[in-house]
């Protein structure tokens, strides 16, 4: 029985690296296809994810944006390095606004068509779909992504400047970079442990994107009131809308794809506390 069960081990180690790769060169190969580049291409101009550690990370954290329908616009870069970037990519993408109750929420227009169906779904059933969060639950400039992060980046670094793990030098020099230079000292930092969410007790890219990589800059993604109710998820998926940012429960991102279809763009299913996300596998 050992034995067979040594056997069983050594196949699963073989086979299971093995799927992994096939499934992850499905997601370059769906994401470079989708972008009209050659994988070469993709990777050099689009994503870095080879070289740059930053890249890697916020394509397999947000990357499912990457291979997302036709109809809408994705990014040609999947981190803008400042706000002239995400005001050009903004202006070349056909938006729509709507007001819900109080709140005014800008999409790409296949996004807003895709909800409001959700919405009419949802009441039909009795439900409601709410934006979360005001109007920076829909697009968000690069000004407040960048505002985002400095209220998850300012108190962790003087929680952990206090705990005499940051150097008060460190500190200082790094409030002085920006932002976008921030990222990768941060990243650092957390495989230290001092990690910078909310709470200190998570990587700061659960609890935010690094500024000029949200998905909220494309127009593609929602923060939904009633994310908790799976009724409500149900409907939003049926429309294309899926959770994609792992453990970011209220953050739909609009896909406009077939649930069934996700796996065949390398997508990957990460069930967590009955929620599911769907995320690109590792590159
Ligand atoms: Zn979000």
């Amino acid at each position: 029985m050992t034995r067979f069960f040594c056997i069983v081990a050594v196949l699963t180690l073989l086979i299971v690296p093995a799927s992994i790769t096939a499934q992850s060169s499905a997601y370059l190969k769906a994401a470079a296809e989708r972008s009209r580049l050659s994988e070469k291409s993709f990777n050099s101009r689009v994503c870095d994810h080879k070289n740059d550690a930053v890249a890697a990370r916020v394509l397999r954290e947000y990357g499912a944006v990457f291979v997302a329908s036709e109809e809408i616009l994705v990014p040609a870069k999947c981190v803008f390095e400042n706000g002239t970037a995400v005001t050009e990519f903004q202006s070349r993408t056909k938006l729509a606004s709507q007001r819900f109750g109080a709140t005014q929420i800008t999409l790409q227009a296949g996004a807003m068509d895709a909800l409001n169906a959700a919405i009419k779904d949802a009441t039909a059933a009795g439900l409601k779909i709410t934006p979360r969060g005001g109007s920076i639950g829909g697009l968000r400039s690069y000004e407040d992504t960048v505002r985002l992060w400095n209220s998850r980046f300012n108190p962790a670094l003087a929680y952990w400047e206090g705990r005499g793990k940051i150097a008060k030098a460190d500190a200082d020099a790094a409030k002085k970079l920006t932002a976008y230079e921030q990222v990768p000292l941060v990243l650092k930092w957390e495989q230290s442990g001092y990690w910078f969410s909310t709470g200190f007790s998570r990587t700061i890219l659960s609890s935010v994107a690094a500024p000029g990589t949200s998905q909220h800059l494309f127009g593609l993604a929602l923060d939904v009131t009633e994310f908790a109710n799976p009724r409500a998820r149900a409907i939003l998926n049926k429309r294309g809308w899926f959770q994609t940012v792992a453990d970011d429960t209220p953050h739909f991102t609009y896909l406009g794809r077939a649930e069934e279809d996700l796996p065949k763009y390398g997508l990957i299913l990460v069930e967590r506390n009955s929620y599911k996300f769907w995320i690109p596998a590792k590159q």
